[in-house]
């Protein structure tokens, strides 16, 4: 009916436009193509125009795809303008973002670097501040594996050096709060050294004095030093030595105190021994000696003194000279015993003991046969042991000697040489007057006498069994003692077998 460029005249009939066909199918058609009219590139779009259902008319319209390319350019323009500026936006977003998170990042990485004791990392080849951050991490965390590991290390080192000392070790904090404690220390204390961490000393400890001393140590800056005397386990008493100073941090501040503590109970024993030993050595020398100068003096002074009693007097002079002989003789003897054993200079050599017992026989036979006494021997076998035969002849003959000296007269004395897989025996056994039980344990001290009276009328020393005692200690073995008042005793000495040729 009508186009808005052309007349439609002179068109040709449209109907076979694919937009035409499609409004008369009553939809909206749409087709690009080359316009034969007008010889562009245009863009159709037909309507239907419908009356009671049915299409009365179409309505087309077209436009030159030019214009259209211009206004979609024109679109893309802004859209890529936008585009640039939103990125530009976002860009500046993200970087002050990454800033932001980089910045704490790099502040962690230095510091785990200082912990690791780096002075810095190069830098990550793709992970950037988190990589480097990983690194230092990893270089924090394998110091911190390696120091704990020291530090441990240290900790036992320093754990098993204490646990070996043989002094006592207290540690208190300023709170007099026990830190540390050494298991002498716990032994000394008689404490139990897990119960006895972070626990005030004087909650657990009674010794009023050790608390005092304590009390001391904190108040000073020196060393503090005292004995005291400690009731160990069991109630046994010790004497110990104690060092107190202020245990103080490497920058000098005081963190408390340190207490050592040193068991001198065998010290003290020893000394006290020593005392009694000199006192016993004085008393021993001096009872003959004062008996001697007295009857020297009578005679001295008694010019005229009947030869016959000057001639008694000078006999108990005599006897008590020899008493002194004897008890210097067997000092002497117990001295070298003790020297030799120490310096290992004891020669033991196979013996056959029958043949060292009748030996020792034989040196006691006149003493027994003063008295009316009988001496036997048994031996069920030839017992061959390493020993010092001289020194072990010197035992039993000292045995075999009391056991004449403290039998009646007439009464036997027997000799047995026995032994098993264990140890070889050489026992003595008497029919005398026997000891009281209570004497037995100290019968083998220096000096002990049951009866010194008796002891000293038989021309006794006092050092008889001590040195038996000493001999067989060389030996490695002992002297054990059986005895009844009235009956008679007997004395074994005991050889081990598998001590021979060791000195304890
Ligand atoms: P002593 O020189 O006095 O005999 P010992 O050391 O040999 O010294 O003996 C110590 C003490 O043991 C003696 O004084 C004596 O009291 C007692 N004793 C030793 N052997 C016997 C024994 N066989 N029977 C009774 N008592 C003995």
């Amino acid at each position: 009916i009508g186009d808005s460029e052309a007349n439609p005249d002179s068109m040709e009939n449209h109907g076979s436009r694919p937009e035409v066909i499609a409004a008369l199918a009553r939809t909206t058609g749409f087709a690009v193509r080359k316009s034969f009219t007008l010889n562009l590139p245009m863009l159709y779009v037909a309507l239907p125009q419908k009356q009671r259902d049915s299409v009365v008319a179409i309505v087309r319209a077209a436009v030159p795809l030019t214009a259209m390319a211009e206004i979609i350019s024109s679109v893309h323009r802004h859209i890529l303008i936008a585009a640039v500026l939103l990125a530009l936006i976002g860009a500046l977003f993200a970087w002050a973002a990454s800033r932001m998170v980089s910045r704490p990042i790099e502040t962690i990485a230095a510091r785990a670097l200082l912990v690791a004791g780096k002075p810095a990392l190069p830098a990550h080849k793709n992970g950037g501040e988190v990589g480097q951050l990983a690194d230092a991490l990893d270089s924090m965390a394998s110091r911190l594996t390696a120091q704990l590991a020291q530090i441990t290390r240290q900790k036992n080192e320093q754990e098993a050096v204490l646990a070996s000392m043989v002094e006592g070790v207290v540690a208190l904090d300023a709170e007099e709060k026990i830190i540390q404690l050494n298991r002498a220390a716990a032994m000394l204390l008689n404490l139990d050294p897990q119960k006895a961490y972070g626990k005030w000393l004087s909650e657990i400890i009674r010794n009023s004095e050790l608390l005092a001393f304590i009390a001391r140590t904190f108040k000073t800056e020196t060393i503090t030093e005292g004995d005291l005397v400690l009731n160990g386990p069991g109630q046994q008493q010790r004497f110990v030595q104690v060092h107190g100073s202020a245990l103080r941090a490497t920058d000098g501040t005081r963190l408390g105190a340190l207490i050592v503590l040193n068991d001198i109970t065998r010290l003290k024993r020893l000394e006290t021994i020593r005392r009694d030993f000199v006192a016993n050595v004085s008393h021993e020398l001096k009872t003959p000696l004062t008996s001697i100068k007295g009857f020297v003096e009578t005679v001295l002074n008694d010019p005229d003194m009947p030869a016959p009693e000057a001639r008694r007097m000078l006999t108990i002079v005599n006897e008590q000279s020899d008493r002194i002989n004897a008890i210097i003789d067997d000092l002497l003897s117990l001295a070298r015993l003790e020297q030799d054993s120490q310096q290992g200079e004891i020669v033991r050599e196979s013996t056959a003991l029958k043949v060292l017992a009748q030996r020792a026989i034989a040196a006691c036979a006149a003493l027994a046969a003063k008295k009316s006494m009988r001496l036997t021997l048994e031996a069920a076998q030839d017992f061959v042991a390493t020993v010092n035969a001289s020194l072990l002849e010197e035992a039993l003959v000292n045995l075999i000697d009391n056991a004449v000296k403290y039998s009646e007269p007439g009464r036997a004395v027997a000799i047995a040489v026995g032994g098993d897989e264990n140890e070889n025996t050489i026992a003595v056994t008497d029919e005398g007057i026997g000891i009281p039980q209570q004497h037995l344990d100290r019968l083998c001290e220096r000096f002990y006498r049951v009866d010194k009276a008796r002891s000293r009328d038989s021309g006794g020393t006092g050092l008889g069994l001590s040195i038996v005692k000493h001999i067989m200690l060389v030996h490695g073995g002992c002297v054990s003692i059986v005895s009844a008042p009235g009956k008679g005793s007997t004395f074994t000495l005991h050889l081990p077998r598998r001590a021979a040729g060791s000195v304890s």
